[in-house]
Order: C-alpha cells, then structure tokens, then sequence
C-alpha cells in the first residue's frame, strides 16, 4: 500500500514485517488486508464519482433495517445527480420493488442473475436476466436436489425467509432469522453447492447457490453499458462499489475506488481483496459517511467532518 500513516510504520517497524495492516484509528488489526481510511480517499477523485454501485445488506442497512440515514444519503445523491444502483443477493421480489420505489437508477439482484431499472417517463420495467427462461427452469430442478442434501446434512440449516421470490439461486439463512450457524456448517454449506457444481457465495446474512456463469460483477458491467450508457472500466474514478462481506471481493478486486463500511473487519480473517478505503461507521451510517464525502468534495454543501 503506498500510504503508511506513522502508527502503521511503527507498528511495521516492530513486528519486522512490511506489510502489516493496521487501521490507525482503530484498536483492531487486520491480517493480511490493506485497507486506508476514508479520509485519505483524494477529494478530486470523490469530486468525479458519477456511479455508485452499493451492496445492501450490511451495506446500506444496519442491524436488519434501511434507516433514516440511509435513505435520506440515497435521496441526497439522487437529487444532486450521482445515480445509485444497489447491488444485493436478494430476490427478483425485492428487487421490482426496489426498482420502482428507491431513488436508484435501477437495481442488480440475486446475485447478477438479473437487473431491473425502471423507466419512469414510460411507466415500464426494464429488465435483463443472465440466463434464457429455459435455463432457468432446469437450474432452479437441479438445485431442488441440492435444497434436499442441506436440509438433509445440515439440521440447523433453513432456506432463507425470502426464498420463495427467487427466480435462479437456493439462499440459505446462517444468521438473518435464525440462530447463527457456526463456520463449520456455514462451510458445510458451501462444500455441498460446489460438489454439485453450483457456484456458492457467502453474504452477511445468506449462503447463496445458483447453476451458471453470472455474478455481480459481469451483470453491473452489462447494465452500465446498456443502461447507464458507460462503460464500467477497472481504472474511472467515476465509478465505485461499496460493500461489506466477501460476496463483495470481485467487485472490490475490479474497481480501483471501491470501499468497505466499517463492519467488514468482521470478515477481516477471509478476506484476499480487500477495498480500497473502509469507513468509520457501520452499515448505512458508514453508507452515508461515503455520500457525504463525496456530495461535500462535489460542493453540495455537505460536510465530511464526522468520519470519526
Ligand atoms: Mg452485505
């Protein structure tokens, strides 16, 4: 990492290593993730975000609910021209919703199987889905084997409350409505989806499955061409993502300017890419941290003041 407050080169210095991570704010150390605070993300570089790409769960929300804070961060980028498009795990169901009734300029859900945006002059939704209504059909009869192996595996384990509005993957809940499973299981979980050859990802809620190729990060390249009329480059600092759980590494490995809330050092141990910057604050306060940095570095009037 190519900036090293004092605290971290000390810290470097005494435990004969190059590269250990620290957050100099923080009482907490990271192993083998090197992350900077928000406050050393350049101002010109905030000043040019166009396209903000965000995770919810944990990301947007906090402790299970989209708060006040939150949503008003949306309305304020929204309302000064800096387009949001949410990126979740969560279902086709939520997702139409979230299209139509959020001040996003569309939303990408289960996991990059689909994107929905809608187009508010012509009152229609617009949508793009990863696989052919046939593949989905025979992807969604092999993972009803898969569901049967868990539930048949792992005990503890349930399908995830929002299952039934899913159109391609099989969610499993470790820890939204249920008593947390433990690693073991969580891992588990995960063993079972790949022996049968299903992708498998770990949010900070659900272990989803899903037969095929797609992923967030191929499904946020799509929609930005086609939708936002811009291509999603490694390298713009018009484009960022902000996330919070592994679920979130391709996506924080591709862009440049990524940034994890503060809750990610929960994940500090799993983590390989980690992002760029990480806020102070957790979940949706931390959301909002990043929106008002980058509103106060357009001139929007608002502060960055309280980063903590
Ligand atoms: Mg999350």
């Amino acid at each position: 990492m190519a900036t090293f407050t004092t605290l971290e080169l000390r810290l470097c210095f005494n435990q004969r290593r190059l590269h250990l991570p620290v957050f100099a704010r923080w009482p907490l150390l990271y192993p083998r993730v090197l992350v900077r605070p928000l406050s050393e993300w350049p101002v010109h570089e905030a000043a040019g975000v166009q396209i903000i790409f965000t995770d919810i769960d944990d990301t947007l929300t906090h402790e299970g609910m989209l708060k006040a804070n939150a949503f008003q961060a949306l309305w304020d980028l929204y309302t000064h021209g800096v387009r949001v498009v949410p990126v979740t795990g969560r279902p086709a169901g939520w997702c139409d919703h979230i299209a139509r009734m959020w001040p996003v300029s569309g939303v990408i859900g289960e996991n990059g199987a689909l994107a929905f945006r809608y187009d508010r002059d012509n009152q229609t939704m617009d949508t793009w889905f990863a696989q052919s209504s046939a593949d989905r059909t025979n992807n969604i009869n092999r993972l009803a084997t898969v569901k049967e192996t868990i539930l048949r595996e792992v005990p503890r384990a349930q399908l995830a409350s929002d299952q039934p509005y899913r159109l391609h993957d099989l969610a499993i809940d470790y820890c939204e409505d249920v008593p947390r499973l433990s690693q073991q299981e969580i891992q588990q979980i995960v063993s079972i989806f790949a022996e049968a050859g299903a992708t498998a990802k770990v949010s900070s809620i659900h272990i989803n499955g899903w037969f095929g190729t797609f992923d967030k990060l191929s499904m946020m390249k799509r929609f930005a061409k086609h939708c936002l009329q811009t291509p999603l480059t490694h390298n713009s600092i018009e484009h960022i993502y902000i996330g919070d759980s592994p679920n979130d590494e391709p996506a924080f490995s591709y862009f440049a300017r990524s940034i994890g809330v503060a809750n990610i050092r929960n994940f500090a141990d799993n983590l390989q890419h980690p992002p760029t910057f990480v806020t102070t604050l957790d979940g949706g306060f931390g959301f909002s941290q990043v929106s008002n940095y980058i509103l106060e570095s357009q001139g929007a009037g608002y502060s960055r003041n309280h980063l903590g």
